[in-house]
């Protein structure tokens, strides 16, 4: 037995078997070949590609008929390299003429075509190049006998083991129905643990060596709270954790019991309690607990996992579902946040990367950069509005200038449609997420142009402590009590409250129940978060008065000392949890 630790970044018990995956790049070297096997190597070369050509499309088989139609159009892209005569041929003449091994052939061929694509201006299509990287490394793991990675032989409910997951992985693997995820590297507000969460499943990150020390097929159990996993466990250790589990599954059913009661706090304040979503399909958890509505809807998903991007009818039809599954309920639709870690590609295998990814051109910037991506979706969103109570949503702020530029598309995209005769909401709420320090510091200034402000406190705190969200080795400065976070939410709040516009709080911060009564008692009043936080942080606004919360609030940032600051929210949770739980 073994124990290994990281971070845990979704709670929840999961025993059962792992499944590692395994994604560095091929090494390959170059051979010549005596003048009698270049004929044969030309046919290993030719049987790899037709070999190739079939797990793809077993894969395309295999996918559920429920799975978003990114996930095949994905595949559908890489078979569609494949068949190009620029894989599937030019190498054959490399082979020929310089009488050199097929893996290193494919590969100079790889290398040849992705600078090709290096060069081409239009982002999108040259962050493609990352798809003509997956297939040649696809057929050189097959002309080394190495495993594919399609996680073919995935069974249903085995716990992932990976060195890193991307966003776009995080969505394939949605479907494969896997109970829990270890990685090597990570940090708690990666995209990728947000998506853990919501997904309801444990989730570690940041266990350095786990693809070294834990083997395929292993028995192992996580414990995602704590952070723990424990290779192959003995009996009473498996005994402890199956009785953890039947407890966490209690405390859930009682839980799910607040399903359709009111969220008010106990001095009768309405709190609004909004889900996160990533795609589509996720609209079901936010009717299963129901929320009042969708706080952030993370279009950028729609866009991962394919060659092509959505066209403007794909988006339409896309939001019009998620807005008529929530009739009368507001849908708030976040524009674009392509970029730094969640690339088209997911990021798996790098190519041409800025410097700063996070402060480079991502989100608002790309699209204001890029107009034939930002248009179509406007005029998506815009349209969908006819169908329901949509909000628009532009996330990463940055300067009023900016702002204004934003909204001058929008206005130009709403003039457009009126022309044509398409119908809209005229009064459309257009919304700012304010994750930037200089929005936060200055939110005064970009209120008056704002129907809503909602604060991304997971880009807020990587920018305002310089700690990048994906990069483990800072993960430990992650900190949303740092007095420099919680002044800036207070001014964030303050700045709505004069300009008599609602404030949100659609960070992860927002679903963490420690928070959550320090939150109120600054004055939030709508939180935005991930399903399975729901009912937790509903239950927390039940029992709570605003009025006490307002003294709590107001002696937290009072505090000088961060470590007197922690021990002070953990012992009121503890108390008022004790309260609550004595009046059951
Ligand atoms: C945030 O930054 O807090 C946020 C909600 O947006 P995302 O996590 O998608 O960047
Ligand atoms: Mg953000």
């Amino acid at each position: 037995m073994l124990v290994l630790h990281g971070a845990g970044v979704s709670s929840g018990i999961c025993i059962g078997t792992a499944y590692t995956l395994r994604r560095s790049r091929p090494e390959i070297s170059e051979y010549l070949l005596p003048d009698h096997l270049v004929k044969s190597e030309i046919e290993r070369f030719s049987r790899a590609i037709k070999e190739v050509h079939l797990q793809l499309s077993k894969v395309l088989e295999r996918i559920p008929s429920n799975a978003p139609k990114e996930t095949s159009s994905f595949i559908d892209a890489h078979i569609l390299i494949l068949n190009d005569g620029m894989i599937s041929k030019e190498p054959i003449d490399l082979i020929r003429n310089r009488k050199c091994n097929a893996e290193w052939a494919l590969q100079q061929q790889g290398k040849m075509l992705t600078d090709m694509f290096g060069k081409i201006e239009d982002q999108y299509i040259r962050s493609k190049s990352t798809d003509v990287i997956q297939v040649v490394d696809r057929v050189i793991r097959n002309l080394l006998g190495q495993d594919d990675t399609d996680h073919d032989s995935l069974k249903k409910g085995q716990i992932i083991i990976a060195n890193d997951l991307t966003p776009a992985d995080t969505v394939l693997l949605k479907h494969k129905k896997i109970r829990a995820f270890v990685t090597d590297l990570g940090g708690p507000i990666s995209h990728t643990a947000i998506l853990a969460r919501s997904l309801q499943i444990p989730a570690i990150v940041a266990v350095h060596n786990a693809t070294r020390f834990i083997k395929k097929d292993e028995d192992i159990i996580i414990d995602g709270k704590r952070g723990v996993v424990i290779l192959s466990p003995d009996k009473n250790i498996l005994a402890e954790y199956r009785k953890r589990n039947r407890h966490i599954t209690q405390l859930r059913i009682e839980l799910e019991k607040l399903q359709k009661a009111r969220s008010v706090t106990k001095d009768g304040k309405k709190i609004q309690l909004h889900t996160n979503i990533e795609l589509p399909a996720d609209v079901k958890a936010t009717i299963k607990t129901n929320a009042a509505g969708i706080g952030l809807y993370r279009t950028e998903f729609l866009f991962m996992n394919r060659l092509d991007a959505p066209d403007e009818e794909e988006q339409f039809k896309n939001y019009v579902k998620v807005v008529k599954a929530i009739p009368n309920r507001p849908v708030t639709i976040r524009t674009l946040d392509l970029g730094a870690d969640k690339q088209v590609d997911g990021g798996k295998l790098g190519g041409d990367v800025a410097i700063n990814p996070a402060l480079g051109l991502r989100a608002l910037r790309l699209c204001l950069k890029s107009p034939e991506i930002f248009r179509p979706q406007l005029r998506a969103i815009l349209r969908a509005s006819a169908f329901g109570k949509v909000r628009l949503m532009l996330p990463m702020i940055s300067g009023v200038d900016e702002l204004q530029l934003a909204l001058e598309f929008v206005e130009e995209t709403k003039a457009e449609l009126k022309i044509r005769g398409i119908k809209f909401d005229k009064k459309l709420p257009i919304g700012g997420m304010i994750e930037i320090p200089s929005a936060a510091i200055a939110a005064d200034l970009f209120a008056p142009h704002l129907d809503f402000m909602s604060i991304g406190t997971n880009d807020l705190i990587q920018y305002t402590l310089a700690i990048d969200r994906v990069d483990d080795a800072v993960n430990y400065l992650y900190d949303p009590l740092h007095p420099a976070v919680l002044r800036l939410i207070v001014n964030i709040i303050e700045a709505g409250r004069v300009a008599k516009i609602p404030v949100a709080m659609c960070g992860e911060m927002a679903g963490d129940l420690r928070f959550a009564r320090l939150l109120l008692g600054m004055g939030l009043t709508e939180f935005s978060m991930h399903p399975a936080s729901l009912l937790g942080i509903k239950k927390i606004v039940k029992t709570s008065n605003i009025t006490s919360l307002k003294r709590f609030a107001k002696k937290i940032l009072a505090i000088k000392d961060i470590g007197e600051l922690h021990a002070t929210i953990d012992l009121e949770n503890e108390k008022q949890n004790r309260r609550t739980a004595s009046k059951r």
